[in-house]
């Protein structure tokens, strides 16, 4: 039954390709090796895949969840300059790239700061998320990179980045 292995089961797969990984709120991740993950089940496993080994992104929210002592952590505000200082355009305007990303990450920028204990040692931890524009390095992820390492010497702790 060639149909049902060549037609069939891609379109199934498709289906739930195009509705798990996708969307941060579905239940199921899809992996390399083909396998459908429940999520929680990937996150319990440090988002590695149980059946393949494959390393899966982590938002910087999973990561400090998973870094940090009990899940406990304060994200730290950081200075924010002008979004688009050399009104830079592609296929797209910076600054539409710029709004699109920060409704879907809920972050301000690429790269978010937080502090906390890790083994009972403060620490403060930066990490980069690539559902913002592949992580993208501007001004404000260079000042988020700064404002954290700034924190680990006023606060004599070290400073851990992802
Ligand atoms: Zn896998």
């Amino acid at each position: 039954m060639n149909w049902i292995k060549n037609f069939i089961k891609p379109k199934i797969k498709s289906l739930f390709k195009k509705k798990s990984s996708d969307s941060k709120d579905a239940l199921w991740a899809t992996c390399e090796c083909k396998n459908l993950i429940y999520k929680e089940d990937l996150f319990k496993n440090l988002s590695v895949c149980p059946t393949c080994g494959s390393h899966h992104k982590l938002t910087p929210d999973e990561r400090f969840k998973i870094f940090f002592d009990k899940q406990q952590y304060e994200i730290l505000e950081v200075p924010l300059p002008k979004d688009d200082p050399l009104n830079f355009k592609d296929t797209k305007k910076y600054t539409e790239r710029l709004k699109k990303a920060r409704e879907q990450t809920k972050q301000s920028d690429a790269i978010v700061i937080a502090k906390g204990k890790l083994n009972g040692i403060d620490v403060t931890v930066g990490a980069q998320n690539f559902s913002f524009i592949g992580g993208s390095l501007g001004a404000a992820a260079g000042e988020a990179f700064i404002h954290g390492i700034q924190n680990s010497i006023d606060n004599k702790n070290p400073f851990i980045f992802f």
